[in-house]
């Protein structure tokens, strides 16, 4: 996994005290796991090792990952393991509307692990998970974080017509390092994606994520947002990268504070009107609360119930 840049890199650097957070198990927490594996449902939380699921749990909210915990992708910051995927589990989406059920969620957010061995990428198994969702849990707002489907305008189609109500992806850093970072994916087949949204649905809010501290420029990142707001992207999420395991790609830089703060101040210059921007913020971190600020932005500073 080390490319040169990493042997340049040299010595791994010392985390700061901003970046320590306990994690304080709960009784919520437990719940949560039980449900998921009686319903043989995965999370991200979960597969991904995020910092922030004690606060997220405790809340009630996860994000699940469906079409099993292997990708056929291997990005270098990512845990999900990756080689051949498992079996569609076609009970998945009454499986899934049902956790969300009996977690009483307002907000859902579905994730899944890249699927390039299917035609259709999983946009099907997407669409279906969002219509026994809403068939269960009429009131509950979907947010989907998907791939890229190879850019596949028919799969985005078939996800756009279940209606979600956010869609999100995300661009993860910027385009110098995609060789390094995401080599399977391409920086403007995802930009273009984002517009397709807004070009194919109007509608449908859109969210994109970075990571921080993988070596990008501060010109790099401020031109990423100019592409964001060219495709009319609503949401961003930014947060500090951390290396899963030693054979993943090493931290270059833990960003500080008020860097988080320099960027979000000049995203939302550039329109972006949802905005998290700190060392821990995830794609789906304080997603319900990012849904409601957009709405309300959008129905001129209206209070949006969550
Ligand atoms: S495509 Fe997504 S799940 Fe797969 S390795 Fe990359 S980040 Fe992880």
């Amino acid at each position: 996994m080390q490319n040169s840049l990493q042997q340049k890199l040299g010595k791994e650097i010392e985390k700061p005290p901003w970046l320590r957070k306990r994690l304080t198990l709960t009784k919520e927490i437990d719940a949560i796991n039980l449900l998921i594996n009686r319903l043989s449902l995965n999370t991200v939380c979960q597969e991904a090792m995020c910092p922030n699921q004690a606060e997220c749990f405790t809340k009630g909210t996860a994000t699940f990952l469906i079409m099993g915990k292997v990708c056929t992708r291997n990005c270098a910051f990512c845990a999900i393991k990756h080689g051949i995927p498992e079996e569609i589990d076609l009970d998945e989406p009454i499986n899934l509307a049902q956790a969300v059920l009996q977690l009483h969620l307002q907000y859902a957010v579905v994730t899944s692990v890249t699927r390039d061995d299917l035609h259709d990428g999983g946009a099907r198994h997407f669409a279906k998970t969002v219509i026994e969702i809403k068939r269960l849990n009429p009131n509950t707002k979907i947010e989907l974080l998907i791939p890229d489907f190879k850019g596949s305008v028919d799969s985005l189609n078939i996800v756009i017509d279940s209606r979600p109500d956010v869609l999100n992806h995300n661009l993860e850093t910027v385009p110098s390092l995609y060789s390094f970072i995401r080599p399977q994916a391409d920086y403007n087949r995802s930009v273009q994606l984002l517009k397709n949204v807004k070009r194919i649905n109007p509608g449908t809010i859109t969210k994109s994520g970075i990571m921080l501290g993988l070596g990008e420029k501060e010109n790099e990142v401020l031109a990423l947002f100019d592409d964001l707001t060219d495709a009319n992207c609503d949401i961003l999420t930014i947060g500090q990268y951390l290396q899963p395991s030693p054979n993943h790609y090493r931290v270059v830089e833990y960003i500080h504070p008020s860097v988080f703060a320099f960027y979000e101040s000049e995203a939302r210059k550039r329109g972006l009107k949802g905005i998290a921007s700190s060392p821990f913020v995830r794609s789906s971190y304080r997603a319900d609360e990012l849904f409601r600020e957009v709405l309300s932005l959008e129905s001129g500073g209206k209070e949006i119930a969550g």
